[in-house]
């Protein structure tokens, strides 16, 4: 069973609800080691996406996620904005004109937001951002994927890998964003970025359940 522009649409939704259960969570892990806003800055920028919702909802999935991410560029300061807005765009860019989408459209959708994070923000892995959790998840999805296996397989492993990635940050030194000003000091807090991608990636494995996907 494919996902469709529906299943897209009720995946923002479902980001929106959880990045806004998880705002005070986001906040207090870049508290730590950023400036305490990860969590507004998410809540924010989702919740400017759920109001662009409306204007798409009979467009391709394309579509929805290019207005998904320029909802969050206009809306987010800091560096999660553009990131993530970059990831949306160039995610929505990989899966163009379509209304369906398979393992393989959203392999290709997530390899597109990871090179876009990575264009954009420069971080190599291991420099403790979310780089460190899409990274891994497009690694497991891609192998998944590669050897035929379903949708729902392929994100159950690219969230467990996300989320393995997300607590491999812990014991990182931040080498990019506010926390890499901190230096020693970053080392044994988890990546609040790093989290929120796990967050992302786990709500496409919601939706992907939700369906009944086998
Ligand atoms: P800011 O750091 O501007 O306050 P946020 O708090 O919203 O922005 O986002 C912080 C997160 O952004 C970090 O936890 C990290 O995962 C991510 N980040 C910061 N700089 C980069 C970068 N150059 N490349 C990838 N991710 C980055
Ligand atoms: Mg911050």
């Amino acid at each position: 069973m494919p996902i469709t522009t529906a299943d897209v649409l009720d995946y923002l939704q479902e980001v929106a609800d959880v990045i806004g259960a998880n705002k005070e969570h986001l906040t207090d892990l870049d508290s730590a080691i950023g400036d305490a806003d990860h969590g507004i800055n998410m809540n924010r920028g989702f919740q400017n996406v759920l109001k662009k919702l409306s204007s798409v909802e009979d467009k391709d999935a394309g579509t929805i996620l290019k207005t998904a991410g320029m909802a969050l560029v206009s809306s987010v300061g800091g560096a999660g904005g553009p990131l993530y807005g970059t990831a949306f765009m160039q995610a929505g860019t990989a899966v163009a004109g379509k209304y369906e989408l398979e393992a393989v459209d959203l392999l290709a959708a997530l390899e597109a937001a990871l090179k876009g994070v990575v264009m954009r923000g420069k971080a190599n892995l291991g420099d403790k951002t979310m780089v460190d959790a899409i990274t891994p998840a497009v690694d497991a999805m891609r192998e998944v994927v590669q050897n035929g296996g379903s949708t729902l397989e392929a994100l159950k492993r690219a969230t467990e890998a996300a989320e393995k990635g997300m607590k491999d940050t812990i014991p990182m030194l931040a080498k990019k964003g506010r926390a890499s000003y901190l230096g020693e000091r970053s080392v044994g807090h988890q990546d609040p970025g790093a989290t929120s991608s796990y967050l992302l990636i786990n709500a496409m494995l919601e939706i992907a359940q939700g369906k009944g996907q086998d």
